[in-house]
């Protein structure tokens, strides 16, 4: 791996003091009105002060669903990077990397130098973050195994590689969690066996008290919650019970249906810890989304957009920006891992579809000389668990498009994956974006006061499949446009001037 870039930049626009580095930035938008026949465009632009604080924390994080493929496969991912360790395979000895991880992994440009040849830095340079290798683990599972064994079950790793972290894994055990078998599917009770007893209410206070325990323990600043359990079916909407914060915390002190998930949530809101969710479910009820608000705790969901719906997203932007239209879009998975056994339960099943099939909607709507109002392609999402191919997924998708002059265009991809060596990079970008957004405020000219995001954090819509979006705001899926959105918070947060960024769907609350 290279080694670490620093860069500082020259600008009357960027002060940099010990505490935090401030950027004066000028952001031009664009509004449009409709009358009748013509659409009036209103240029506009707005000053804003970027202040992003230096001192990066100690961070602790929390994984619901620990002992899980994905919370298995993180925990030994980020030991192996800290231990540096290599292990023989059948192709080479392979060293431990972040592949896969936008902030490790991934680069921006720069500038030009002086030769005119663009110069790349990976984009955990661009601003102070926290080193994945230093962050520290806790979580909860409703399975005791501890964190080797359950390595071991969700074979995932190579045998050398797990031989090395096993000593260092085996001291690690989940804590008891909650259990409301009509969640997920019955084929999970087999592993329940390490439960949070008693009421509703009490669970709540457990999972505080845990937070709590693990943040003083470990000597941290701050934790992050984040949801990597099983798909739960979804919970049904109900004013009254879960449309409020008033409702959701009195639904929960009467035990009332809520969800494990989002008895999460609201422990960490309570907390003042973020809490994310990867997957699927609706676990950000109404009620969640308002005490979020109330006690100024980021949250950001559903469901890590790891493999085929990531593909999706770039294929079907790409067709539909050409002036292709798009008619038929079916996509067949099988799996043979947990998650695969639980999704083979029809309302488990029917949480990752809606999850799933959400994703070209902002594509179809941004092209109205294709589609007219309400058209959309079809749209089928199929998942299959078959065992044997354990953590290894299959997806097959087939898309077809009409030509002009009443052609027609069929694609069809296969796309074979290590599912959870997929989602934990995807993990950690989401708990290190995060943690930096939490030290990331903002003042324009006509409003002094510093701001911090909204606090549902759509500015990791790149990371989720079903992006949950601040009500009002437009869901973005396109997945270039996300990653801009990523890509021109960073630059504007250090620098002014760098490309033309929008702000993309984050809002100011
Ligand atoms: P997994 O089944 O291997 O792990 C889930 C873990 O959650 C299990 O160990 C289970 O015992 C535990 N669990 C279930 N209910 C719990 C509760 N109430 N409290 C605490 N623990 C609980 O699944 P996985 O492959 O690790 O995937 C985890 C989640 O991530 C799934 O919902 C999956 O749909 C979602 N997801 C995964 C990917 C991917 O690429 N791997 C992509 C998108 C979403």
């Amino acid at each position: 791996m290279e080694a670490t870039v620093q860069f500082v930049v020259e600008s009357p626009n960027v002060v940099y003091s010990p505490e935090a580095i401030e950027a004066q930035y000028e952001y031009r938008t664009t509004s449009v009105s409709r009358g009748e026949s013509v659409l009036k465009v209103y240029p506009s632009s707005t000053s804003f002060t970027f202040r992003t604080a230096r001192r990066v924390p100690r961070l602790g994080v929390m994984l619901v669903g620990w002992g899980g493929n994905n919370g298995s496969t993180l925990t030994a991912a980020v030991l192996a990077n800290r231990l540096h360790l290599s292990w023989p395979t059948r192709r080479g000895r392979k060293e431990a990397n972040y592949y896969g991880s936008l902030m490790q992994a991934g680069t921006v440009s720069l500038g030009l130098d002086a030769e005119g040849q663009e110069v790349f830095v990976p984009f955990r340079t661009l601003l102070p973050m926290v080193s994945p290798d230093d962050l520290v683990f806790d979580g909860w599972d409703i399975s005791s195994l501890n964190l080797a064994e359950a390595m071991r079950r969700a074979q995932v790793l190579d045998w050398g590689l797990q031989e090395q972290l096993w000593p260092h894994m085996e001291a690690l055990h989940p804590r008891p969690s909650v259990y409301i078998p009509e969640f997920i599917a019955t084929n999970q009770s087999a592993r329940a066996d390490n439960l949070i007893p008693g009421t509703r209410a009490q669970q709540l206070e457990q999972i505080r008290r845990d937070i709590r325990d693990f943040r003083s323990c470990a000597g941290l600043d701050k934790v992050i919650v984040l949801w990597t359990a099983n798909t739960e079916r979804f919970c049904e909407l109900v004013p009254g019970l879960n449309d409020t914060a008033e409702n959701l915390l009195r639904t929960i002190e009467l035990g009332l249906e809520v969800s494990p998930s989002t008895l999460f949530a609201v422990a960490s809101i309570l907390e003042g810890c973020a809490f994310l969710n990867g997957s699927p479910q609706n676990t950000l009820v109404p009620g969640a989304v308002e005490l979020a608000r109330q006690h100024r705790v980021f949250v950001g969901g559903d469901d890590f957009k790891s493999g085929q719906t990531k593909v999706k997203s770039v294929l079907v932007d790409f067709l539909i920006s050409s002036g292709l239209k798009t008619m038929s879009i079916v996509s067949y998975n099988h799996l043979g891992n947990n998650d695969g056994q639980n999704l083979s339960a029809p309302p488990q099943f029917r949480s990752k579809e809606v999850s799933k099939s959400s994703v070209v909607d902002d594509m179809v709507q941004s092209n109205p000389v294709l589609y007219a109002p309400g058209e959309k392609p079809d749209h089928c999402v199929v998942i299959k668990y078959v065992p044997y191919v354990g953590d290894s997924k299959r997806a097959m998708d087939e898309y077809t498009s009409e030509l002009m002059l009443g052609g027609t265009n069929t694609l069809v991809l296969h796309n074979t994956c290590e599912d959870s060596l997929l989602a934990a990079p995807i993990m950690l970008d989401l708990v290190l974006l995060t943690e930096l957004c939490q030290r990331v405020s903002f003042r324009t000219d006509s409003d002094p006061e510093p701001q911090g995001f909204h606090p549902v954090l759509s500015l990791l819509s790149f990371l989720f499949k079903a992006p949950l979006a601040p009500p009002g705001s437009p869901v973005v899926n396109s997945l270039f446009r996300q990653r801009s959105c990523i890509e021109n918070i960073f630059r504007c947060a250090p620098s002014r001037g760098w490309g033309g960024p929008t702000l993309g769907p984050m809002r100011v609350p």
